[in-house]
């Protein structure tokens, strides 16, 4: 069985992974399709982001799909054969943050793909992968394999659209156009947002906005007042979604940001400037989104019966021998939304 496996920054290999040995309520999934996620990108050019850097080889990927190729003898939930999407986050289930079902916060995560622990979780990107049960969800015979594997980002986007309250009839601004933009977009969309507008500086990310829903989307490299303009004609954001991590953009966007208004931060930006004075004479919310609880079943859900369509950002598919060619393409932004690796 082989698996993309990282050694060091750039140092991506396609190699033989050890098996994984099958408990009884876990299940083993033929992998056959993953996306590639920004996390996975700063691990392959920097061996990490922040204090996280990877100590030991760590298969990598957490957005994965595929068929269940054998199942545990206490395994009830699913069957072999059963297509599956994958939820990669393994929460204890008993900490104080699983009591209150915040599992995004477990003070025991095993989140696969994520060199957070030591020894790290190894990832997704194999040919066969163990997990528990609970983390194998059924997904519609209408439903890509592509598709699924896209449950997870699909799902942080729904996770940022929560934790942002009722949207309907706000005007809502998306800082950043990548996957994770991409899909809150859409979740703001199913959410019942009046406007979108999304900002970006790459032409491509900016055609992608659109096709995901947004209203107005603006180039700031090339009409860095663009956005400010439109305030002036039309009126102050009632909602922002920061999922760049550029602190200049946050920071412009702030000064757009009605009275009262609510910043949601998606975006991982190391540190970032905040203008105080604003947040406290205009009342301003900031909050932080990361990954998702049960949004994950949502996602899937959703995808299951139509309500959303993920398949416009699927820009390749790589197989996954060809692993370094589709991190290189996965991070061309002017090229590229999702690119995924078959393993089929
Ligand atoms: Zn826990």
């Amino acid at each position: 069985m082989r698996g993309i496996v990282i050694h060091a920054p750039k140092d991506l290999r396609v190699e033989e992974a050890p098996d994984q040995s099958l408990g009884p309520h876990d299940v083993r999934v033929r992998i056959e399709m993953g996306g590639i996620c920004g996390s996975d990108l700063h691990y392959f050019n920097h061996g990490g982001s922040g204090f996280i850097r990877i100590r030991e080889p760590m298969a990598l990927g957490h957005e994965v799909a595929g068929t269940i190729a054998e199942v545990g003898d206490a395994v009830t939930c699913v069957a072999i054969g059963a297509r599956v999407s994958v939820n990669p986050s393994r929460h204890c289930g008993h900490c104080r943050y699983c009591n209150e079902g915040l599992h995004n916060h477990c003070q025991d995560m095993r989140f696969i793909g994520s060199a957070m622990r030591f020894p790290h979780v190894q990832g997704g990107f194999r040919e066969s992968l163990v997990v528990d049960e609970s983390q194998a969800i059924a997904i519609a015979n209408t439903l890509t394999m592509a598709e699924a594997s896209m449950a997870e980002p699909l799902a942080v986007g729904l996770h940022a659209v929560h934790r942002a309250g009722s949207l309907v009839g706000k005007r809502v601004l998306v800082i950043g156009c990548g996957p994770i933009g991409s899909l809150v977009i859409m979740a703001a969309r199913h959410a019942g947002a009046e406007e979108i507008i999304a900002t970006d500086v790459q032409a491509f990310a900016l055609d992608m906005a659109r096709k995901c829903g947004a209203d107005i989307a603006i180039n700031v490299a090339e009409e860095p007042n663009g956005l400010a303009d439109l305030v002036k004609r039309s009126g102050p954001l009632d909602v922002i979604f920061e999922a760049s991590g550029n602190a200049a953009a946050l920071r412009a966007a702030l000064e757009l940001l009605r009275s009262r208004g609510l910043a949601l931060q998606l975006g991982l930006g190391g540190e970032m400037p905040l203008p105080t004075n604003i947040l406290v004479t205009r009342e301003i919310e900031l909050r932080g989104t990361f990954r998702f609880t049960s949004e994950f079943a949502l996602a899937v859900d959703l995808m299951n019966r139509g309500r959303i369509d993920v398949k416009p950002l699927m820009t390749a598919t790589v197989p996954f021998t060809d692993a370094r060619a589709g991190f290189e393409l996965a991070g061309d932004r002017s090229r590229s939304t999702k690119v995924l690796l078959s393993f089929a």
